[in-house]
């Protein structure tokens, strides 16, 4: 780098006129906090946020081994670094149950497998996309999940955009020169810089017109896509394609979604948005890109598929129930860390602080490690069907399925007489996490987010604890960038500290909590009507039921 010695006199006040801290091209960037990342003002903060020390003993004690003792960090590492991604049915969420079983056994908490039934298993191995012409380069692309392989063979052709056509016929008829090449079925990102950006620094409209622009370039994809076929995949592998690529980009340089489905023929990488705008527009210009592929991918068949469930056992209530509950499957272009490891993380190691301070409850305490949940809360779903006695019995179910921050939201869903246990619990903790803590009133009873809908769908009292963002949608959520490094270790421990206080006080509380339903329900934005309960959906047990 030049240096910056030559330029100080004129950055740092000699003829500038501007303040010299904006000169500066190293100085931080100061961005103001999100508005939920303030603690509640203690002036004017909800009754539930202790103005006075905490007096229970057992809330002292799980504050101590949470916060001081925690292993929530240790779990996450060896979780996310060294087993990885757990892709519903894979190797890889195999590896992770059975780490789940063995820690468990090490704390002396008693955990199984149960069956829900199968799904299609698939094996992910290296996979190395090389563009050869008209340059050579080395391409950022992930193979998508159930992207078939190449079979040990390296497969080289040229890169060609899916076709223009106007029907289906049209497509069949351009179908035979797909042969040997690799195809193009996303439309480009007319730019990879990410829309702060071009709010920060374009001309005035300029990223409204960027936005505008990419749209209608989105709009004329798609319709050129529906115009050819609604199978692109299976066509183009019994046409002899050579593979397809995609990009789908997640608003920041580097950052994309990695998803995937059975019903790929063809072996299928997401390409990073700068790469994938390359290969697009040499192809658009008849540059001539060529591109060479290995990746190793293996079919593994229908396989059993499974949750994991741990547990304290009740002592005088032990048919009550209090769950614990976060899916254990991840999508897997990365290492599902947010999505949902860190959910796991928190009730594995809030049971953990539950055994060390409360190993005989009143009530039984579940943590429900739930698999097929991005396939559509299946295994959750599958659960709720074969344990209606659990579901009759339920004191609270508390589900944590977005991301690593600190637990900033909770509320009673539509169980309006939920919430003054709700309130009551938070106002046993202390300060320190409640102070975060905006506790909502009733509303629409949850639906398919994510596994607390399928307790919900009854009337049980299923409750989901929202996590701080830290830009989760945009950064972690199902990408290729969802690793080790974006756990927020602090709010991790805050937030099993706060899952075992919550455990507790339900499990022990005296009373059950109801299940009045809010009556009418909220009225459907669409229709001005009140919306109707939810019906419970089955959860589907076989791969065969996929349609995505
Ligand atoms: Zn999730």
């Amino acid at each position: 780098m030049r240096s910056f010695r030559f330029l100080a006199p004129f950055v740092f006040g000699v003829v500038s006129v501007a303040p010299a801290t904006a000169q500066n091209p190293f100085a931080p960037r100061v961005y103001p906090p999100s508005p939920l990342a303030t603690p509640l003002s203690m002036d004017s903060a909800p009754a539930y946020v202790r103005r006075s020390a905490v007096t229970n003993p057992v809330i002292e004690r799980i504050w101590r081994e949470g916060m001081e003792r925690s292993q929530a960090a240790r779990f996450a590492q060896t979780l996310f670094d060294s087993i990885g991604p757990r892709l519903t049915g894979s190797p890889g969420m195999r590896s992770g149950q059975d780490w789940l079983l063995q820690t468990y056994e090490r704390m002396g908490i008693s955990a199984r497998k149960e069956r829900y039934g199968t799904w299609n298993s698939w094996r992910r191995g290296p996979s190395q996309l090389i563009m050869t012409a008209p340059r050579a380069r080395a391409i950022e692309a992930t193979m998508l999940s159930w992207s078939p392989g190449t079979n040990g063979q390296w497969r080289e052709g040229d890169v060609v955009l899916m076709p223009d056509v106007k029907s289906p016929e049209e497509f069949a008829a351009w179908l035979p020169s797909a042969r040997g090449k690799f195809v193009l079925t996303s439309p480009p990102m007319l730019s990879c810089r990410s829309p702060q950006q071009w709010q920060e620094f374009g001309q005035p409209g300029a990223e409204a017109a960027m936005r505008k622009q990419q749209d209608s370039v989105r709009a004329a994809w798609t319709v050129r896509m529906l115009a050819a076929t609604n199978d692109y995949s299976a066509k183009l592998d019994s046409a002899g394609a050579l593979g397809v690529l995609t990009t789908n980009w997640s608003q920041y340089p580097g950052i994309n979604k990695i998803f995937g489905s059975p019903r790929q023929k063809v072996p299928t990488l997401d390409v990073g948005c700068e790469d994938y705008g390359a290969l697009f527009r040499l192809a658009s210009n008849m540059q001539g890109p060529r591109v060479r592929l290995m990746a190793d991918a293996e079919f593994l068949g229908e396989q059993p598929v499974f949750n994991v469930v741990a547990g304290l056992d009740g002592t005088s209530k032990a048919k009550e129930y209090v769950i614990l509950s976060a899916h254990f499957d991840s999508w897997e272009g990365a290492a599902g860390a947010t999505d949902n490891g860190t959910g796991s993380v928190i009730m594995l190691e809030a049971l953990r602080i539950l055994k060390t301070v409360l190993p005989t409850p009143t009530r039984t305490i579940i943590a429900g490690h739930w698999s097929g949940e991005e396939q559509g809360l299946n295994g959750s779903r599958a659960w709720s069907e074969d344990h209606p006695e659990v579901v009759e019995g339920l004191q609270a179910l508390f589900n944590q399925d977005n991301g690593t921050g600190r637990i900033v939201g909770t509320g009673p869903g539509a169980l309006p007489k939920a919430r003054p246990f709700l309130e009551k619990w938070l106002g046993e903790m202390p300060s320190d996490i409640t102070k975060w803590i905006r506790l909502g009133q009733a509303g629409p009873p949850a639906t398919g987010g994510s596994d607390n809908a399928s307790f919900a769908c009854y009337g049980a009292p299923a409750f989901g604890l929202n996590a701080l963002g830290w830009d989760y949608s945009f950064t972690t959520w199902h990408t290729n960038r969802d690793t080790y490094d974006k756990v927020v270790v602090d709010d991790l421990k805050n937030n099993a500290t706060l899952v075992a206080m919550l455990a507790y006080l339900a499990s022990e509380d005296p009373e059950r909590v109801p299940r009045d339903r809010m009556d009418p329900l909220p009225a459907n934005p669409q229709t001005g009507q009140p919306m109707t309960w939810p019906g419970c959906v089955k959860g589907m047990r076989s791969s065969a039921d996929y349609r995505r």
